[in-house]
């Protein structure tokens, strides 16, 4: 199979490591925060942190709003966890440590080693290439400026600027509308099954989910991505 007249990719965990392997993450916050009280095990407060947040994650209209106010997220991830854990709810400490973990978060996000040369590869043969990304306009435009990814685009889609996101069907048509290409000629690819693999799927794109630790699909999933890849410089290989 050929390449594609376009390509759509989403950033976080597909181009960069945004949100990989949470629970150690918040194994380290806890473990460099200090203050916290009872002198817990960080590692078993991590994991009913990490708990809250999969609860808070897993309902796409708390996502939408919590990813537009990452901050507020955390709060409220962590005053669920507090009251779990049995800790007083001090609003003090829940800030500290959401501020100390998202800080810890941002510092360790890290550009995949072959983001680079895959998007210079897939622009030399041709690729038109679109930026689609859910989130708040400050935090991913950092991150599009902090990894000078503009250049690589036809087109930067950025949740917080346009006013709507992944998976509202209107994200996928404006971004075809801005690389002038149909749905049939262009392919996306991101890290999440719903907003990049099955959504997609049903409006008629190619759809490829972005494994990048070669973790396989989980158990029960129900989507079917058309191709999966590790390393992204498979896209070259295709
Ligand atoms: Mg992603």
């Amino acid at each position: 199979m050929g390449l594609p007249t376009a390509i759509l990719f989403d950033l976080d965990d597909t181009l960069i490591s945004a949100h990989l392997h949470p629970r150690a993450a918040w194994t380290t916050a806890l473990e460099t925060l200090g203050g916290l009280p009872d002198d817990p095990a960080a590692a078993d407060a991590a994991i009913t942190i990490h708990t809250a947040a999969k609860w808070y994650w897993s309902d796409a209209e708390r996502h939408r709003i919590g990813r537009l106010d990452i901050l507020a997220a955390r709060r409220a991830i962590l005053t669920r966890a507090f009251a779990e854990m049995g800790w007083s709810e001090d609003a003090d400490l829940i800030e500290r440590l959401g501020r100390h973990f998202t800080e810890q978060r941002t510092r360790d996000t890290k550009l995949f080693p072959d983001a680079v040369e895959t998007l210079e590869g897939l622009a030399a043969r041709g690729v038109r290439l679109g930026l689609i990304t859910n989130g708040n306009a400050v935090d991913q435009r950092a991150k599009v400026d902090r990894f000078d990814l503009a250049r690589h685009f036809f087109h930067v889609q950025i949740e917080g600027e346009v006013g709507f996101g992944k998976p509202e069907e209107r994200a996928y048509a404006h971004a075809l509308e801005k690389l002038g290409t149909s749905v049939t000629e262009t392919w996306i690819i991101g890290d999440n099954l719903d907003w990049e693999v099955i959504v997609p799927q049903r409006l008629g794109f190619y759809a490829i989910w972005r494994d990048p630790i070669g973790k396989g699909l989980p158990d029960g999933s129900e989507a079917k991505p058309d191709r999966i890849v590790t390393r992204l410089t498979e896209l070259l290989e295709a």
